[in-house]
């Protein structure tokens, strides 16, 4: 990072918010103060944004209580829980870490707030495996993008900025981007104004992804109409896609009910491409760092999130540990959400949680320990979305709140 004096001016810092791995954002920073400077995505400007006010401190059902205190509770509470969740996991490789061990100590299951797309795509993995992509390959070599769903730029507010910059390194000038079920927004068309973007509206894009398989098969789908979509339109998109040097389907698994499907017909279209030319699937995900928790736990224990750990014993399960299904049988939640002000889901039992200072909840935690965000408050490493590089974020402040992993090592260690 360079740094200006005066209002300091941090440049290149990298944001850890939604997974996209940018690094090229400017903040300013006056004193505790922090803005984000320059154009940037709306969500990046709004979680950057921190006020020159006094903490907000740790508490007990809703009356403060010193941070010692809160430990001391927290720790008491799960001493004498029969089933802990511990659950958001919105924290950077070091607080999962503590994490892990704080389940190891007290037993729990371990799921991220945003891991159904994860395992809607996982469903599509395990049944067929898939061809993936990276950040690096779209971004110099695709040349037809197929992007499946609701505009993802709601989401990834920079992802076109990111995916088709104007001077790719191996892709020509040629770049097509097809949009199959919502229309391209404004954002997005901004961002791809040297690609040629077209929209291919439907409301049932599983079927539009069967019938181009078919269709890029070389034969025939029966039917006149795919999803509402003539069937001359489909194989228009199958033939522009077997034309293609390199073609790259990507779609949000987590915006939609349908989206194990979608992960599905999309692996099938992309293996149907190879066998003639290059395709590669990119799956949108990665919020709150969800690729680095589910990697931190592979590496640890051996099975990604929704694991439940008793004893010496790992158990994974994709249904009964998700966090809905878990909520049902815990007595106690542990909530951690250190990147934005997420609430925990409605919970009749205990709640402790490490949370965002600006979290707002419905009933006041049991025990709440204020915590600081990595790439604000403190240093942190967390994973970017196509689980290729990790991202190491910078403190734009001096720290007042722990980090998650200082505050689990507390409750832990004690
Ligand atoms: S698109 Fe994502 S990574 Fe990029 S600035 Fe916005 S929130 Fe941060």
């Amino acid at each position: 990072m360079m740094a200006d004096a005066a209002i300091e001016t941090i440049r290149d810092v990298v944001c850890g918010f939604c997974g996209l791995g940018c690094d090229d954002l400017s903040v300013e920073v006056e004193g505790r103060e922090i803005r984000a400077k320059g154009t940037v995505c709306p969500e990046a400007a709004r979680l950057l944004r921190r006020l020159d006010v006094a903490d907000r401190p740790a508490s007990l059902g809703g009356t403060a209580a010193g941070l010692d205190e809160a430990v001391e509770a927290a720790r008491t509470i799960l001493s004498t829980a029969r089933a802990p969740l511990i659950g958001g996991l919105g924290t950077d490789m070091a607080g999962a870490g503590a994490l892990v061990d704080l389940a190891i100590r007290f037993g729990g299951v371990l799921d991220h707030y945003a891991s159904e797309g994860l395992f809607r795509n996982y469903a599509a993995a395990q049944r067929t495996g898939w061809l993936s992509t990276t950040l690096a390959e779209v971004r110099n070599r695709c040349d037809v993008l197929l992007v499946v769903g609701e505009d993802p730029t709601v989401n990834w507010g920079r992802l076109f900025e990111r995916f088709f910059p104007e001077t790719p390194l191996f892709a020509g000038k040629d770049r097509k981007v097809v949009f199959l079920g919502g229309a391209p927004g404004e954002k997005a068309k901004g961002q791809l104004g040297h690609a040629e973007v077209s929209h291919i509206p439907t409301g049932d894009p599983v079927a539009v992804l069967e019938a181009l398989s078919v269709l890029v098969e070389g034969r025939t789908p029966p039917g006149s109409s795919f999803g509402g979509v003539p069937v001359a339109e489909v194989a228009g998109l199958a033939e522009a896609l077997r034309a293609a040097h390199y073609a790259v389907v990507t779609w949000n698994a987590g915006a939609s009910t349908d989206g194990d499907l979608i992960a599905e017909r999309s692996t099938a279209l992309v293996d149907a491409l190879n066998v003639t030319t290059r395709a590669g699937v990119f799956p949108l995900g990665g919020r709150d760092n969800i690729i680095g928790v589910n990697q931190l736990m592979l590496w640890r224990i051996g099975y990604p999130l929704r694991t439940a750990i008793r004893g010496q014993q790992s158990a994974h399960d994709g249904t009964l540990y998700a966090t809905d299904a878990a909520l049902a049988d815990a007595d106690v939640l542990v909530w951690v959400s250190a990147f934005r002000p997420e609430p925990p889901p409605a919970f009749t039992g205990k709640i402790i949680a490490l949370a965002h200072p600006e979290t707002v909840f419905d009933k006041e935690p049991d025990v709440l320990i204020p915590v600081g965000t990595p790439g604000v408050d403190h240093a942190g490493t967390v994973f970017r979305m196509d689980s290729i590089v990790s991202l190491p974020l910078g403190a734009l402040r001096v720290a007042t709140l722990p980090s998650v992993a200082e505050a689990v090592r507390r409750i832990a260690e004690g």
